[in-house]
């Protein structure tokens, strides 16, 4: 039986001599003429043997068969025919095609059952009313605007997906599952029925899963209107509120934890990078959250980025020199940013503010808490605990005095101030800053006991630059404690800045213990409030 049964196209009929020959073979399975022999036949130049006869027939192999249709393979040219023998197919083309076919079908079947089951599970509801952005809190309120803004562009009605948006929702993905877990929670967004199918969680029978995966769904808002108009609505509501002087109560108060959680997104973010930049893979976990947390108590954003930027430099030297694992040389940068920290601190070194790097752009979210709320000119810079956060109107000009002019304002604010008598000057001769506190003593007047009295003594901290840290609650009732005739029992701080979070849980601690004296404290806050209620004491020392 010849190997190959050939077949000619109508038009090259007067070829079909060449054809036969060119394909005819021996017992043995060799071809039968060289195609040299078959160029002088037929007049023709050796080389464009094969090319004619590939365009005039196909030869189709009587032993080499499909395994599903059985019928022969088809070859073109010899050279065809010698390579397959290296490698041959079990299938035929056309088998092939049809089994791809089948499949595309049956997965388009699976596909729309799966997504009438999503439309029927996350049908878009018109019920309940569009969240307004004064109304909830403030990580909610901007989680949300970021959510609808990508690159300039405002979503119309759903969400850009997290994973496919141009520019990041947060800085880091571990912030961006927060957040999204926030809003879904409280309800003021909806998964959108045409979120990729892979966003849901799907049982092994196809049907659908409760869950789904939070940075892959698109998203919706709440409420009866069109879904562009919902959007427009929340959109108006936040920009009305966005700007700092225009923010609710509640948002004045959650600045402070929400700008350190993004602060902290924003250094693990820097760190990753930084490493990755070195070659290190890396994952922050609890302990990186921990050490940032407590650094940016201290350090700006900026002055943070100088500590990553020295210990990724390090750690990668460390991997080179040591050969130790990556993963735990890119531990070791953590340990590194924790030590340095706690150094410059405790030594009070000057810790340079770096700049953004241009190759880790800004989130969505920090851009409009910076830009467009703090409207900040340099955010890398900016420290809420040195610069507190105040309400628009109330915020009083401090630098314009000085020390003493500090010192005497808290002396007449005391003696004006009813229950507070016998105001002195406290002499302070050993005092390393030669500066001068005030005692009086409080008068409590209970309608059972009577009268009771408290002695207090009132240490003035003018203090723009830097804010008041354990140690110096510390040293202040070390200070004072050489007055024992009789002793105070009340110890104030009073400061035009502000106390860290360190002192103000050191206070707390000392006050539940009941130590002698107890500490109160008033910053700058609370002297605004104070003074502004005493307007001509902010005329005459110039304040505003
Ligand atoms: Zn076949």
């Amino acid at each position: 039986m010849p190997e190959f049964e050939v077949e000619v196209s109508e038009e090259y009929g007067h070829l079909d001599q060449l054809c036969a020959m060119y394909w005819a073979t021996n017992a043995d399975g060799s071809f039968t003429h060289t195609v040299k022999a078959l160029a002088d036949l037929f007049d023709q130049p050796s080389h464009k043997v094969s090319k004619i006869v590939a365009e005039a027939c196909f030869a189709r192999s009587t032993s080499q068969r499909c395994s599903e249709c059985d019928r022969g393979f088809i070859y073109r040219s010899r050279t065809n025919w010698t390579s397959s023998a290296r490698f041959t197919p079990t299938r035929c083309q056309a088998c092939i095609e049809t089994e791809r076919r089948r499949q595309a079908e049956r997965r388009e079947r699976v596909n729309a059952a799966m997504r009438a089951e999503v439309l029927e599970r996350h049908a878009v509801r018109a019920h309940g009313s569009t969240p307004r952005a004064e109304d909830l809190n403030m990580p909610a309120a901007f989680a949300l605007a970021a959510l609808f803004e990508d690159a300039e562009e405002f979503s119309r009605e759903t969400t850009v997906p997290v994973v496919d948006r141009t520019d990041r929702f947060t800085p880091t993905p571990d912030y961006d599952f927060k957040l999204l877990d926030l809003i879904t929670d409280l309800g003021i967004v909806q998964v959108h029925p045409s979120s990729s199918l892979e966003s849901f969680v799907w049982k092994d029978d196809a049907t659908l899963d409760d869950a789904y995966y939070p940075t892959l769904a698109s998203y919706y808002l709440p409420g009866t209107g069109a879904l562009s108009s919902r959007v427009e609505d929340y959109l108006k509501s936040f920009t009305q509120v966005v700007s700092r002087d225009k923010w609710p109560d509640r948002w004045v108060d959650q600045l402070s934890e929400f700008w350190v959680d993004i602060a902290v997104s924003e250094c693990k973010a820097y760190l990753v990078h930084m490493l990755q930049r070195h070659g290190l893979e890396f994952t922050p976990g609890q302990r990186t959250e921990d050490v940032f947390r407590r650094a940016l108590k201290w350090y700006s954003i900026g002055q943070m980025y100088y500590f990553i930027w020295r210990a990724a430099r390090d750690s990668a030297a460390y991997f080179a020199r040591e050969r130790v694992a990556a993963k735990q040389a890119a531990n070791s940068a953590v340990t590194r940013i924790s030590a340095d920290v706690e150094r410059a601190y405790a030594n009070g070194w000057q810790v340079s503010t770096y700049r953004r790097d241009s190759r880790l752009p800004l989130s969505t979210l920090s851009h409009i808490l910076f830009s467009r709320a703090l409207k900040l000119d340099d955010p890398m810079a900016y420290s809420p605990v040195d610069l507190p956060v105040r309400r628009a109107g109330l915020e009083l000009a401090w630098s314009n005095i000085d020390s003493t002019t500090f010192e005497r304002l808290i002396f007449q604010l005391v003696g004006e101030t009813e229950g507070y008598e016998n105001v002195e000057w406290l002499m302070h001769t050993n005092a390393p800053d030669h500066g001068r506190d005030v005692s009086a003593v409080r008068l409590r007047r209970d309608p059972l006991s009577g009268h009771s009295s408290q002695r207090v003594a009132i240490q003035c901290k003018h203090w723009l630059t830097r804010p008041v840290r354990d140690v110096d609650v510390n040293s202040a009732i070390v200070g004072i404690s050489h007055w024992q005739n009789p002793p105070f029992d009340v110890l104030v701080i009073a400061t035009s800045g502000r106390f860290t979070s360190d002192a103000v849980s050191w206070i707390e601690n000392h006050n539940s213990r009941g130590a002698r004296p107890s500490i109160e404290v008033w910053n700058d806050a609370r002297l605004e409030h104070l003074l502004n209620e005493r307007p001509h004491l902010i005329r005459a020392y110039e304040l505003r």
